[in-house]
């Protein structure tokens, strides 16, 4: 037997059993190998039948008397009286006839189940039975949870596993010897009999860590190898000029934040290298990302490079063009805006500037990667909101360069380290924590339902004194369809009842992109009052005269997504305040208070990544890809080690070539990230 023999030449896997093997992706012995178990069940306590109690039980013992009946059609019922040196118990099988002709030898047998009270009286209801052998394979001991097989038991699947022990033992190891000495890990083999067979819980765990250990590694391994390739690539250079950069920095109304100046410096620094910037840009909503782009992209404007900005909605682009085209115009930069709205002449005029080289810098959404966008020169690619684009519509717009551009990616979603490491390892990251002085701190305080009324009046007092209101509703669950009732419900309610005389837009993500844009002007021109909204809201929209965030069931959020939410307000110059209404009136849990308390992202998305996991601080479908069987993003500690040792491989130049598996696991993560 090899990892590569097919299935049909292990035993007991005829014809039938291999094609549902199949069909779950499942060709090989190796396949079936690395098909991990995602948990165990402990049935590895034998009990005499006297002491059994309810729950999940295994006993040893004999078959004294067994029947089956049809009770209705189809349904077989088959029970047995099973007896032990302690005593007698009942046991029963629906629709498995076979145990009658199975149990009646006499022999002992383990019988694996729940026992439990059902149908007026205790007794263990379909136990798995596998008669007494030197190994037990599907009783008597920790039992492997397999991902179902379609068309087949677990019980097939994990006989079938087991029958490949001889070929466990002799696996080869797959990461560097050192690694796996110095970090104490199980070798690739006691590993693998640890996860699908284990004796005890501490051989399964050990198993476990090592499978964890070797995925993260692997990831962490082809992000080191990306960000190597991509150094040895040739970029434009921009060279550092002190002279342009103190204009711009005076020409500001206001001082720049430390962290903006260490970012700025950062990306001017990597502008000179000669191989291309791969950056990732932290900061809280409001930290000040555009100005730190804007900074950048007056750099290569003053080197004859273009640069081009994308933004995931045609509303953030116009508010980045007309900021940049403040700040930059000045200095006989100029700024141009494409949209889908950008028609007929207009948008012919502006691609004939781009491909003559008469516009620097491009702000625009999704439309800026169109075939009949042809930049001149372009050196400088800025991606806001990057989670908002998919990978091909990344490369889509690097690949209007002759070279590969300078990019800078920017985010408003703060990641803990760990995170980003596994995340977006091949990046460099500049991180804004800290916000411009003089901001005035949002007032949050988490609100009961009952004191509904006494909220109604303080945000009618903001509505009078002429500002505006955000309202948002969670999903209640997971159908799309409940969360727009209840925001037409919630938007109903205030128009006709409690906020009759203001105006309230309405805003889900069921409309259509240009009914949203149409609905978020109207508020961002001041003509609505109250936006009613699911949390579509939440990408980087800019309305200083919002002072009110409202959020219905605060407690079915995640606290980035809060924090991201609350980040809509506090954005002018007035006192602004978030309201955090739970769905019932008990005391809102530890977690919550921890918003009310802090306003640092960052700090917030620790708390949230210990507590529910990586999924909320980052999106679930984008973490979902990595496809990760054991290692969890939220462990810290081993991701930090694999990181040290993936950092070793790269740095001390150690050849993939001795590590044939380890370079074709890498190869498939190193199409999986982000930019190459
Ligand atoms: P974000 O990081 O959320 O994209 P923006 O770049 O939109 O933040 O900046 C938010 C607001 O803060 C803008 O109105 C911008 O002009 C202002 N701003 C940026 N930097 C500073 C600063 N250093 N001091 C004061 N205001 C600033
Ligand atoms: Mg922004």
């Amino acid at each position: 037997m090899r990892l590569s023999s097919p299935l049909d030449h292990i035993k007991g896997v005829g014809q039938k059993t291999a094609e549902q093997l199949a069909l779950a992706g499942l060709h090989t012995a190796g396949d079936l190998l690395d098909f991990l178990p995602y948990r165990l069940e402990d049935y590895s306590t034998t009990i005499p039948i006297a002491e059994i109690e309810p729950g999940k039980a295994t006993i040893k013992a004999h078959c004294e008397k067994v029947t089956t009946r049809m009770v209705r059609r189809g349904m077989k019922v088959t029970s047995a009286v099973l007896v032990d040196d302690s005593g007698k118990l009942q046991a029963v099988w629906f629709n498995q006839p076979y145990r009658e002709v199975q149990l009646k030898g006499g022999q002992d047998f383990y019988f694996s189940g729940t026992f439990d009270f059902k149908y007026n009286r205790y007794q263990l209801t379909n136990p798995t039975v596998e008669a007494v052998k030197d190994v037990q394979v599907q009783t008597d001991r920790l039992l492997p949870l397999y991902r179902q097989v379609k068309g087949l038991k677990t019980q097939i699947v994990r006989k079938v596993i087991s029958e490949l022990r001889p070929l466990m033992t002799m696996l080869p190891e797959t990461l560097p010897e050192n690694i796996v000495r110095q970090e104490k890990l199980y070798s690739r083999s006691e590993a693998m009999i640890g996860i699908h067979m284990p004796e005890t819980p501490e051989q399964a765990a050990r198993a476990r860590e090592r499978f964890a250990f070797e995925e993260i590694f692997q990831l962490l391994l082809a992000a080191q190898l990306n960000k190597d390739a991509n150094n040895k690539l040739k970029s434009y250079v921009i060279p550092f000029e002190q002279e342009t950069v103190k204009t711009f920095v005076a020409g500001l109304p206001f001082h720049l934040t430390n962290a903006q100046r260490r970012a700025a410096w950062e990306i001017l620094q990597d502008f000179e290298q000669g191989s291309p910037m791969n950056r990732l840009l932290q900061g809280d909503v409001g930290s000040g990302k555009t100005i730190v782009a804007g900074l950048a992209a007056r750099q290569a404007a003053s080197h004859g490079y273009q640069s081009a900005i994308m933004a995931p909605t045609e509303i953030l682009a116009v508010q980045h063009a007309e900021t940049l085209a403040d700040l930059l115009e000045p200095f006989g930069v100029r700024v141009g805006l494409l949209t889908g709205s950008v028609k007929g002449q207009a948008r012919k005029t502006l691609y004939a500037q781009i491909e003559n080289n008469e516009v620097d810098v491009v702000v625009g959404t999704h439309a800026l990667i169109q075939g009949k966008v042809r930049f001149k020169n372009l050196g400088f690619v800025v991606i806001d909101e990057q989670h908002r684009f998919g990978v091909a519509q990344r490369q889509q717009l690097l690949a209007k360069s002759e070279k590969m551009p300078h990019l800078l990616a920017m985010t408003a979603t703060p990641i803990p380290r760990s995170l980003a490491l596994t995340l977006y390892g091949e990046l460099e990251v500049s991180i804004l924590n800290e916000l411009p002085a003089g901001r005035k701190p949002i007032d949050t305080k988490l609100w009961s339902p009952n004191n509904r009324e006494k909220l109604y009046k303080d945000i009618e007092a903001q509505l009078a004194a002429g500002r505006q209101a955000y309202v948002i509703c969670s999903l209640i669950d997971d159908n799309p369809d409940n969360e727009i009732k209840s925001v037409e419900a919630e938007y109903k309610k205030l128009n006709t009842m409690i906020f009759k005389h203001r105006k309230i837009g309405l805003l889900h993500g069921k409309m259509k992109p240009d009914e949203k844009e149409a609905v978020m002007q109207s508020f961002a021109r001041g003509e609505t009052n109250i936006l009613v909204s699911t949390t579509v809201v939440e990408v980087g929209v800019n309305v200083p005269n919002a002072t009110v965030m409202m959020i219905e069931n605060a407690d079915r959020f995640g606290l980035s997504q809060l924090h991201q939410l609350r980040g809509r307000v506090g954005r002018g110059e007035h006192q602004s305040y978030c309201y955090l209404v739970m769905s019932d009136s008990s005391a809102p849990s530890q977690r919550l208070r921890e918003i009310e308390k802090s306003t640092d992202g960052f700090h917030l998305a620790e708390v949230d990544l210990e507590l529910r996991g990586p999924g909320e601080v980052y999106g679930k479908a984008q973490h979902g890809a990595l496809n990760l069987q054991v290692a969890k993003l939220s462990d810290t500690k081993l991701i930090h080690r694999a990181q040290k040792w993936a950092k070793w491989f790269v740095e001390t130049d150690q050849d993939l070539l001795y590590y044939k598996e380890l370079a074709a696991q890498i190869e498939k993560y190193q199409r999986l990230t982000t930019l190459n």
